[in-house]
């Protein structure tokens, strides 16, 4: 069983990837999470790299590559793990790059499919969690988590390029509705918690 969470800045993927995994793991279900891009020290350099703002000067296509290339090893390691039987919650996975580089950057969908294929191959999740949040209330959850601390460089884009994101991601689930699943990640914690587990229930019968 696979499941990843995707959303734009400040839609609580990470806090509900873990709650997520905590209830799989209490229920008895060996689970690994993971997120992209990271997880390993050498796609933890490239995402300081992407995050910095150094990939700007690469402009989308390079950046596409190399964030298909941090989530490279984590695609191997995800096909381990399912294999072995275990549940995989995974923090971000393609359909960060169909909307980041693909859809709001410009990377033509055919060189995007090209990476996807690349890397992933035919391993797609069962279930993707789309946490949608109007943009404003997105970043100011970021704001209020940063604290004085600067953003990244794809926290502080405009307004509207947070907009497009979030059109993009909701986008993704209009054309895959079987795998994804939008969630209203204005609500509370808790209340997105329960939806997520609820569809997790309904859908993989856990
Ligand atoms: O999940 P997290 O917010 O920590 O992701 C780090 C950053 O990388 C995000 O700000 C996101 O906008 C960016 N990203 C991206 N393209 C991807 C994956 C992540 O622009 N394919």
């Amino acid at each position: 069983r696979f499941i990843t969470l995707e959303g734009g800045e400040g839609s609580g993927k990470s806090t509900q990837a873990n709650i997520l995994a905590e209830r799989l793991a209490r229920s008895g279900r060996p689970v690994f999470a993971t997120r992209e891009p990271g997880g390993s020290p050498r796609a933890e350099e490239i995402r300081e790299v992407l995050l910095s703002g150094q990939a700007a000067s690469f402009g989308p296509l390079a950046e596409a590559v190399l964030f298909s290339v941090a989530g490279d090893h984590i695609d191997n390691a995800i096909q381990g793990a399912l294999q072995q039987g275990q549940w995989v919650v995974c923090d971000r996975f393609v359909d960060s790059t169909r909307a980041y580089q693909g859809a709001t950057a410009g990377v033509p969908r055919p060189l995007i499919n090209a990476l996807e294929k690349l890397t992933v191959g035919a391993l797609m999740p069962d279930i993707t969690f789309i946490l949608d949040i109007p943009a404003e209330e997105g970043l100011a959850r970021v704001e209020t988590r940063a604290e004085g601390t600067e953003l990244d460089r794809f926290e502080s884009q405009e307004l509207m390029t947070h907009e497009r994101i979030r059109r993009a991601f909701l986008d993704i689930a209009e054309e895959e509705p079987g795998r994804c699943v939008v969630v209203d990640a204005s609500q509370p914690e808790a209340m997105v918690a329960e939806d997520v587990w609820e569809t997790v229930l309904q859908r993989l019968n856990p």
